[in-house]
């Protein structure tokens, strides 16, 4: 298994956890763009959005609501932003869908 984020699901890499049930896992990221930075990611292994399928949609919506309820949880009642980078173009660096939430900070648009 060479996936570092399934890594950090198993336990191998350590990372500062916030969150996990039976389909995901949430930690903070370790290179924070924002006050507060953190990732929600399946335990299934996906490596893109291009790789999720119909039958993912309970999942894709749990990622989404994780997102909703940590980031009230860490006190971004002002906002958030949520982003998924797919591929290359998409600026995609780890091969296992994430889901960046970030907050505590103005956000502005467009993105790089
Ligand atoms: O969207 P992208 O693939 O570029 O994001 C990967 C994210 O994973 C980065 O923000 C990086 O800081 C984070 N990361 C992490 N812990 C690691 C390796 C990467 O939080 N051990």
């Amino acid at each position: 298994m060479e996936c570092l984020f399934c890594k950090i699901i198993t336990g191998e890499i350590p990372a500062r956890i916030l969150y996990e049930d039976d389909q995901v896992v949430a930690f903070h990221d370790v290179n924070p763009q924002a006050p507060v930075h953190f990732l929600v990611i399946p335990k299934r292994h996906i490596a893109t959005l291009d790789d999720l399928a119909d039958n993912d949609t309970t999942l894709a919506g749990h990622i989404l609501l994780t997102a909703q309820r940590l980031a009230a949880q860490q006190g971004c009642s002002q906002g958030f932003r949520v982003v998924m980078n797919c591929n290359e173009h998409g600026g995609q660096t780890v091969s296992h869908i994430h889901m960046h939430v970030l907050g505590q900070r103005q956000m502005h648009w467009p993105p790089g």
